[in-house]
């Protein structure tokens, strides 16, 4: 397979292309060309012609009255009051924990409007929408919509009709838009996805970099950074590169507890998943992620092939194609989206029910921020991944034969080796995770990992170990360089064809290795190359020893390796994930499901995904509550002003009724 084939998403194709990716706002060229460098800031404080949109009230106010929230999570108080009171603040915060309001609240509690820079033009009418539905007044500028429609989004954010105006990085900076918010009131700028400035990162924009035109030309109004990517890496570089050097920093716990990680052999990984969803999530939402755009369209139809209701996106398919299988996903329930990297940023369906891995992801941070997209609702929630030694030999090749000069492949080497560590970890793979961003654990375990949940039996591989790398010592001897597959044939006594003609039955360690089997030999050399104790070689994938070798041979270095679980181990009835926070009864659950039908009604009535109505965490506390007035109704979590005005008597008819 060549890099070609390969979809790297938003990595790969940042360079305006004949046909731009859907997610680049395309900027008109009068604008584009004008001018290589931003004018120079005014002297006077932006002070322009428009009219402020009005403050809403205290931050409290806003969350009760907008939201319905009783009150704020985590740190979202402290960053908000930092913001409101005009400091920068940069905030790392797990996908779920909360971030949009950090940013969403201070702009309708300061005067003006909040710009908010997002890298992906595909979401932002869905995002206006969300916004709206609370009775908030958004926009936004892209060239998704008619000039027409630009027009009064303009008109609206001079006349201080805009409490939020979502933009993307590369519209933002040209002059035509840095002159149209200088005559703009800001309450405060908001840099979404800011770890897409790290240039190592996977999710590099160039166009991030020229932000920091925003402190250079409006030094007063406060700016917040805001990613789901947490490693001191990432934090150093938004810092830097985006002159935050007198934000308050603030880093939430990055657990996603409601997330039960997995990690299998890749045996049978269609049939697996297949498993997977059909014993403990059928009929939900789900994400797949594998590594070519070939294996997404393969897996999508295999699934629909199932039963499973699923759509194929990558990079590869039509702009029209890709945004109406969003759309789906998003509005439908119950839909798998098979899909590369290329899909999923921004996403923030809350009910996606399992994020499964069909090939190995490229670094921990990528894994996590794709994992991340499960369970956002705080509902159980799988992250399943299956890893096979072929993955490692790919991924190696891949970054071998891939241009990055000798410092990206050695980083993305590092990035590589830590995700095999996590796979062959025998110890919690949360602790693992959270380990790697940073954060220790108690050390006790989550018990909500298959490694918690069934841990792994060590043992002593030292000798098996010493078969493998002698062989590999031998062969080297002769100048002669192998595969695994044949190395496994030496060691396993199998007299192939090849092995004969190349007489390999006459090694002393032909026939060493037959009291393991192939899938168990596997796993000894995946361990191995986790541990760094065997290397794969580019080109033919072709296993060498490393620098750690020589002492596993003097037999000076033990190596622990863990047994893989039996093939057949699939559990008869799977644990079933943690029980909802909230168990319903059977009348709650009637009504429940009442409610959920009323709410498929208006989302498509209105155009609007089910979980902008109302998310099922409310419908479910209103089925538990049974309020009968507009009164009560307003108590329950969710509910704020606009959304009672707006859904209150269509609920309180359904819950009558039920
Ligand atoms: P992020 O952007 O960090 O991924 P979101 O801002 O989408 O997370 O928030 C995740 C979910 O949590 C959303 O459904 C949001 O409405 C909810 N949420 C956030 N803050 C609160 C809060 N203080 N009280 C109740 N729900 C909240
Ligand atoms: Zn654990």
């Amino acid at each position: 397979m060549t890099s070609a084939a390969l979809d790297d998403g938003a990595a790969d194709g940042w360079v305006p292309a004949e046909e731009p990716p859907d997610w680049y706002d395309v900027v008109e060229p009068p604008d584009w060309y004008e001018s290589e460098t931003a004018p120079p800031p005014p002297d006077e404080a932006p002070v322009g012609d428009a009219v402020a949109a009005p403050s809403r009230g205290t931050p409290e106010q806003v969350l009760r009255d907008v939201w319905g929230y009783p009150g704020f999570r985590g740190d979202q108080a402290r960053i908000i009051d930092t913001v409101v009171a005009g400091g920068d603040a940069v905030v790392l915060m797990p996908t779920g924990g909360g971030k949009s309001l950090c940013y969403q609240v201070p702009a309708l509690v300061r005067e003006g409007t909040g710009v908010v820079v997002s890298p992906l033009i595909a979401l932002m009418a869905d995002q206006v929408a969300a916004l709206s539905a609370l009775g908030v007044r958004a926009g936004f500028l892209n060239s998704t919509q008619s000039p027409r429609d630009r027009a009064r989004t303009e008109r609206a954010l001079l006349e201080g009709q805009l409490d939020l105006l979502y933009l993307a990085p590369e519209r933002l900076t040209v002059p035509a838009t840095l002159d149209l918010l200088d005559r703009a009131r800001i309450a405060l700028f908001a840099i979404d996805e800011a770890h897409c400035v790290s240039a190592w990162g996977h999710d590099f924009r160039p166009d991030y970099l020229r932000l920091t035109v925003l402190h250079e030309r409006w030094p007063r109004v406060p700016r917040m950074a805001l990613t789901a990517t947490a490693t001191a890496a990432t934090q150093a570089e938004i810092l830097e590169r985006l002159h935050l050097d007198a934000a308050t920093v603030f880093v939430a716990d990055f657990d996603r507890p409601n997330i039960r990680y997995r990690i299998v052999p890749k045996d049978a990984p269609r049939t697996d998943l297949l498993h997977l969803i059909r014993s403990e999530h059928d009929g939900a939402a789900g994400i797949v992620y594998c590594l070519t755009r070939a294996s997404v369209e393969e897996t999508a139809q295999w699934l629909v092939g199932q039963g499973v209701p699923a759509l194929p996106y990558h990079a590869g398919l039509d702009a029209r194609t890709r945004a109406a299988n969003q759309a789906r996903f998003l509005r439908e329930d119950g839909l798998v989206m098979v899909a590369t990297i290329a899909f999923g940023m921004g996403i923030d369906k809350p009910d996606v029910r399992f994020v499964a891995h069909l090939d190995l992801p490229k670094s921990v941070e990528g894994y996590y921020q794709e994992t991340g997209r499960a369970g956002r609702d705080g509902l159980p929630s799988t992250a399943w991944l299956a890893y096979g030694l072929a993955d490692v030999v790919q991924q190696r090749r891949l970054i071998d034969s891939g241009d990055g000069d000798e410092a990206y492949k050695r980083q993305a080497t590092r990035h590589l080796d830590a995700m095999l560590a996590l796979c062959e970890t025998v110890d919690c793979r949360r602790a693992q995770l959270l380990r790697y961003f940073g954060q220790e654990s108690n050390g006790e375990g989550c018990g909500n990992c298959d490694t918690c949940l069934a841990p792994p039996e060590g043992w002593d591989g030292t000798v098996p170990a010493q078969k493998l790398l002698s062989t590999v010592v031998r062969l080297d001897r002769r100048g002669q360089r192998y595969g695994v597959g044949h190395l496994l044939d030496i060691l396993r006594g199998k007299p192939t064809p090849r092995v004969r003609q190349l007489g390999h039955d006459q090694l002393s360690t032909f026939g060493l290795g037959d009291d393991l089997s192939e899938r168990e030999w596997r796993a000894v050399v995946r361990q191995l190359l986790a541990a760094g104790l065997l290397r794969v070689e580019t080109g033919y994938g072709t296993l060498r020893l490393t620098d750690d070798s020589a002492q596993v041979l003097r037999g000076t270095r033990q190596v622990r390796l863990r047994r893989e679980a039996p093939k057949a181990a699939r559990p008869a009835r799977p644990t079933p994930a943690k029980a909802p926070p909230v168990a319903l009864d059977d009348a709650a659950t009637g009504l429940f499901e009442a409610l959920r039908a009323w709410r498929a009604g208006v989302a498509r009535e209105q155009g609007l995904p089910a979980y902008v109505v109302f998310h099922d965490a409310t419908l479910r506390d209103i089925a538990t509550r049974r309020p009968a007035d507009l009164e009560a109704l307003s108590q329950v979590g969710g509910v704020g002003a606009a959304k009672l005005e707006r859904y209150g008597p269509g609920v309180l008819a359904v819950v009558a009724d039920g």
